[in-house]
């Protein structure tokens, strides 16, 4: 038995050590979060608590509310995401005044897809690219999903979300084309 300081909690699911602060205790209305985490460990009970990125995998696993990211991916793909914007914009009031032609100005498209595509994936939890190779990044490295369904649902969310993405950077660029 490895000793902890009285601060830390050792997940029952991961076994990761963190700060006992961060802990989640779930609620009844997660039955079926609850129900897969029993599935894997049927000696967990709600009051023994669990980290946040195993609820969010065991979460994943649910037909309808599909993930393949956890918290800690997401933020990086928001900070990555609204960059990518504020680089866009700027590039496009540069552009516009320093009297580039439209062609130039048509570039903007490119950061403007990837900052969309950061935002749009953390929003859905999905990653486009792990989706496509059937992988999971729940914040405790890249793991390859199991469940069938779940893979070809997370490959559909991740091709919408590529859709999604360069609409808006069209739209975005438009913008910057009108002057
Ligand atoms: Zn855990």
């Amino acid at each position: 038995m490895t000793e902890t300081l009285a601060n830390q909690y050792v997940c029952p699911m991961c076994g990761r050590t963190m700060e006992r602060d961060i802990i989640l205790f779930l609620k009844h209305t997660d039955t079926h979060v609850i129900e897969r985490i029993q599935q894997a460990n049927p000696k967990w009970e709600t009051k023994d608590g669990i980290c946040e990125p195993c609820v969010e995998y065991y979460r994943s696993q649910i037909a309808g509310s599909e993930s393949n990211i956890g918290p800690a991916q997401r933020r990086r793909r928001v900070r990555m995401g609204t960059i990518s914007l504020i680089f866009s914009v700027a590039a496009g009031i540069y552009l516009v005044s320093q009297g580039f032609s439209r062609p130039f100005r048509f570039g903007l498209f490119v950061p403007f897809f990837f900052g969309m595509f950061g935002l749009i994936q953390a929003r859905e939890k999905t990653c486009a690219v792990l989706a496509e190779m059937g992988t999971c990044n729940m914040d405790f490295g890249t793991k390859k999903l199991q469940d069938t369904d779940i893979i070809s649902a997370l490959k559909k969310k991740g091709r919408k979300i590529l859709l999604r993405s360069a609409f808006w950077a069209a739209v975005l660029t438009s913008l910057f084309l009108i002057p």
